[in-house]
């Protein structure tokens, strides 16, 4: 007899292998930026945020090592208590002046971060508006706040316009909260617009820039792009471009304050690793030093995006949307028998029928691979 919690889990396993939705963990030693170890097979990966190839940077290394000898591996308590290492302040200093922002606050992980953050500044009988493709942890942040959560139309400007209108003046604050490039599209949201619309609306404005910074704007993020959007919360990660863990969000020093006493997940969980805060210092050296380096990652999704004759790549990130999960994983692991390894994405990380490749080019990626990868896909897209 197995107990009811066990069968119940089998059962929800059950029923997602039916769907071709069932997910496991599949251990891959990844040995730099492009090559992986998966199966005991070497590969080249494009399925990894590391767009820089900075978390094997001899200089990151070394920064991160050189923290845990002087520092030890742990923050030891949350950043209130004994936790706010002399590192987090220095890192909150420098993106604060990369961001052009009064103040930054770091957090544990981009997850943490955003559902931290929206809960300070939306609540009951307020509303927060969502692009309806923005990142899992600005949807939990949203239901967090409990305030109302309305979705808006992927980068629909005049959708987003005519709810917030609609939400207004009834509501009592409102927040705007999107990405600034989509995790799972690679598309980048028409910020000077949508800024304009929360302006306009008297609504804040937060953008998560998990994939622009050390790619997009020279270095700086997706914000570089908009310099007529004003960006009221400017939120981004460690966890991609910038090769390591951790979190930040840039904005005036009042609302940096604010957070810093009544974000849950700055108050009640522990502070970031030391090393974190100064693998995170040295990736932003290198980025500030090799304009070379940030601009490869994008040149090389346009490689593979013209090699294809597909609309050119906005980003570091190219979906190849093909339908059902079932197809996803066939064309994956028809690229994995090529040494090419591209994940399927599916539902619920993306939505129903639109399964697909997710496809994330790096600086390090051998313009010989890129073109393999196109000629791999090729068939793919004419099914
Ligand atoms: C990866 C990602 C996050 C989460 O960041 P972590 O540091 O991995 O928790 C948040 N937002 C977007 C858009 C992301 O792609």
């Amino acid at each position: 007899m197995i107990d009811t919690l066990t069968a119940y889990a089998q059962a929800k396993i059950d029923g997602l292998a039916a769907k071709s939705l069932a997910r496991t963990l599949k251990p891959t030693h990844r040995l730099d930026s492009v090559w992986v170890i998966r199966g005991g097979r070497r590969m080249i990966s494009f399925s990894c945020n590391d767009y820089l190839g900075l978390s094997h940077h001899p200089a990151v290394k070394a920064a991160a090592k050189a923290a845990i000898d002087t520092h030890g591996t742990g923050a030891g308590a949350s950043r209130l208590i004994t936790g706010d290492h002399p590192l987090f302040s220095e890192l909150e200093a420098r993106l604060a002046a990369l961001k052009g922002a009064e103040a930054a606050c770091v957090f544990g992980s981009g997850y943490l971060a955003n559902s931290g953050i929206i809960p300070v500044f939306a609540g009951p009988g307020d509303v927060v508006l969502v692009d309806e493709l923005a990142h899992a942890c600005i949807w939990a942040g949203a239901s967090l706040s409990r305030a109302d959560v309305i979705m808006f139309r992927h980068n629909d400007t005049a959708d987003l316009e005519a709810k917030l209108a609609a939400a207004r003046p009834g509501a009592g604050r409102a927040l705007v909260a999107t990405d600034g490039v989509f995790s799972m599209d690679g598309d980048v949201a028409p910020l000077s617009e949508i800024s304009r619309i929360a302006r306009a609306h008297d609504a804040w404005l937060l953008v998560d820039d998990a994939h622009g910074l050390g790619v997009l704007g020279g270095g700086k993020g997706v914000a570089a792009l908009f310099p007529d959007a004003r960006i009221d919360l400017a939120m981004g990660t460690f966890s991609k471009a910038i090769g390591g863990y951790g979190a930040y969000v840039c904005a005036t020093r009042p609302v940096i304050d604010l957070l810093k006493m009544r974000a849950r997940t700055v108050v009640y969980t522990t502070g970031l690793p030391p090393a974190n805060a100064a693998a995170a210092l040295a990736a932003l050296d290198v980025i500030a030093s090799d304009p070379d380096l940030v601009a490869a990652p994008l040149a090389k999704a346009r490689r593979f995006t013209s090699a294809l004759n597909l609309p050119e790549a906005q980003s570091t990130i190219v979906p190849i949307i093909l339908g059902e999960a079932e197809t996803a994983l066939a064309a994956a692991a028809d690229l994995e028998a090529k040494g090419l390894l591209a994940v399927p994405i599916r539902p619920p990380t993306v939505p129903a029928g639109a399964a697909r490749l997710r496809i994330a080019f790096t600086a390090g990626h051998p313009d010989e691979a890129v073109d393999r990868l196109a000629e791999a896909v090729r068939p793919w897209l004419a099914r």
